[in-house]
């Protein structure tokens, strides 16, 4: 469903190029970050691409959250976090490196966990 051609994520849905799969159906894809900022950072994109919250449609959106809760509880019983940050960054200016919509799902293991978010800072 993917089609952007340069898109990194929509190769991962269209099985162009490997990627750690977690969780699949019709619309959604999740998969483990490939610089893992906490031990088992997880993203969920949606098949159809999309760049970010600004092009994000409501039917996609209530897909993707539909499933957050399954898959932050699949992450929270494989690692035993202590909390889980879900982060979003939309366009350059918020961060966003990949313009194909996607949350991620960053497990928490207390102070010492070697992840601040650049808000964190000072
Ligand atoms: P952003 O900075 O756009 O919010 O996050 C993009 C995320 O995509 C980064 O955390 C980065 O590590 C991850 N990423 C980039 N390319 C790939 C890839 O080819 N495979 C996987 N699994 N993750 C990727």
């Amino acid at each position: 469903m993917g089609h952007e051609n340069d898109c990194i994520f929509c190769k991962i849905v269209n099985g162009d190029i490997p990627a750690s799969i977690v969780y699949e159906d019709d619309y959604v894809l999740a998969f483990t970050d490939i610089g893992q900022v906490t031990k088992g950072h997880t993203l969920l994109i949606p098949k159809k691409h999309q760049e970010n919250i600004f092009e994000l449609e409501e039917d996609t959106a209530a897909q993707l959250f539909r499933v957050a809760p399954t898959i932050a509880n699949a992450i929270k019983k494989a690692f035993d976090p202590a909390g889980l940050n879900m982060v979003n960054n939309n366009g350059k200016a918020a961060m966003q490196s990949v313009f194909h919509y996607h949350l991620h799902f960053i497990p928490r293991y207390g102070k010492d966990d070697g992840f601040q978010p650049h808000w964190e800072d000072n």
